[in-house]
């Protein structure tokens, strides 16, 4: 944050001057930020009386580490239900608490959502925070982030685990910008340093190429969201026992100024590949949006469902939920069988800890044969209205 002086500042301009970015400006015979400053530090280099300075995140922070202990999960409650990913961030949430030897807590906002605490329980948390409001019925960013920041700021989790949904990536960098924390985006693996805490983030970096381990050493807590179906999900023990606390937040964290007028299930979206045990899924060689009448064809006959590739999405032959990847979905079926696809490696990390992959493409140097269990070097037009056939022979 850039720190303004104003008893130091004698509205010289320089730092005006200075300012790439036009985020300072003199006003009222003092300097003036905004919204535009990216920190750079120009100004405070520039100015001959010392009035700027940028207050880092070490300077605020540091003092209050060790008042922060425990491992708090934000459980997502949405279409009548708790999202699956929150089960897998219990999982690993137990891991990394077991680890530290630190409690699992696990925060669940909703309208009605006591009868899903001992299912929480049973995947591993210790502590289940339920917050039920009216208003907390339907998802809304700023009530949530509001809610989240109250729980976060009373109990002091010394790490946050949140999905990398659309829910979790929307409110999540709310909370982390109002409580100043650090927030990795999008971790597929996670760990924890026994003797200090400290949580190795593992998420692709600069296009997939290559993976980073952050860490957030100088602020609490330390936020991760982790995509769905990442984690292995919690194996439930009916026998743990937990405690319940319903959680009451201030009438000012329910005020929203988001009016939800109606809520409608995208259709789109109601095939989860996440969520199914056999894929089939079709790339750029489909060649255009009637090669997928062949995929549906293969996807129907062995009851799965049908994935892409970005290519064949941004071709807009098929709707982005089927697409597999960086900036897809990341899936585990028991079977995945890539059509077409070359096996980028945006492609491979979506798809790449599915059981078994089967691999049909014309070129046999294509770098999905690389991860496949089976590769069929061949013309998908001839391949899949084989396996089709011999299929529905096999059925007869
Ligand atoms: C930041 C970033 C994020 C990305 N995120 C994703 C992501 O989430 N998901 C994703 O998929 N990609 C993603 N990509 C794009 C990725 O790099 C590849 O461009 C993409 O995966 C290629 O799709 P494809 O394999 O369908 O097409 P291509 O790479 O063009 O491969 C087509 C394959 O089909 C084969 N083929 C052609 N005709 C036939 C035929 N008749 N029979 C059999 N085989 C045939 C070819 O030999 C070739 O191997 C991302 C890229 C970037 C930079």
């Amino acid at each position: 944050m850039l720190i303004i002086h104003s008893d130091k500042c004698t509205a010289c301009g320089i730092c005006e001057t200075s300012c790439a970015f036009g985020a300072i400006t003199i006003q009222n015979d003092c300097a003036v930020v905004n919204e535009c400053c990216t920190l750079c530090g120009a100004c405070v280099e520039n100015c001959p009386t010392q009035a700027l300075s940028i207050e880092t995140a070490e300077k605020r922070k540091q003092v209050d580490i060790d008042n922060y202990s425990g491992i708090m999960v934000f459980a997502e409650y949405r279409h009548g239900d708790v999202a699956p990913v929150s089960y897998e961030l219990l999982g690993i949430g137990r891991k990394l608490a077991d680890k530290r030897g630190v409690k699992l807590s696990v925060v669940l906002p909703g309208g009605n959502v006591t009868s899903y605490a001992s299912g929480l329980i049973a995947a591993g948390a210790d502590t289940v925070l339920l917050v039920e409001h009216p208003m907390l019925e339907q998802f809304r960013e700023d009530i949530y982030a509001a809610v989240l920041e109250q729980v976060i700021g009373e109990h002091k989790p010394e790490v946050v685990l949140a999905g990398a949904t659309a829910i979790g990536r929307s409110v999540i960098p709310y909370v982390a910008n109002a409580i100043d924390a650090g927030l990795t985006a999008d971790c597929t693996r996670l760990e924890i340093r026994e003797e200090d805490g400290m949580l190795l983030q593992t998420r692709p970096a600069f296009g997939g190429n290559i993976m980073a381990t952050i860490e957030c050493p100088h602020t609490r807590p330390q936020m991760a969201t982790v995509r769905p179906k990442v984690m292995a999900p919690a194996v439930p023990d009916l026998s743990r026992t937990g405690e319940i606390f319903q959680v009451q937040v201030p009438e000012r964290c329910l005020q929203s100024k988001i009016e939800v007028l109606d809520s409608v299930i995208n259709h789109d979206d109601q095939v989860n590949i996440q969520e199914v045990e056999t894929l089939v899924a079709g790339g750029r060689g489909l060649e255009s949006e009637k090669g997928f009448t062949l995929i549906r064809a293969l996807a129907h006959e062995l009851g799965g469902a049908v994935a892409a590739s970005r290519a064949a999405v941004d071709s807009g032959w098929i709707p982005y939920p089927h697409q597999v990847g960086q900036t897809g979905k990341t899936v585990s079926p028991k079977l995945y069988i890539a059509c077409g696809i070359s096996g980028a490696v945006q492609h491979a990390v979506g798809m790449q800890s599915a059981e078994i992959v089967v691999a049909i493409n014309r070129d046999s140097e294509a770098p999905i044969f690389n991860i496949a269990t089976y590769g069929v070097v061949g013309d998908l037009y001839e391949v899949v209205p084989q396996l089709i056939k011999r299929l529905q022979e096999i059925k007869k």
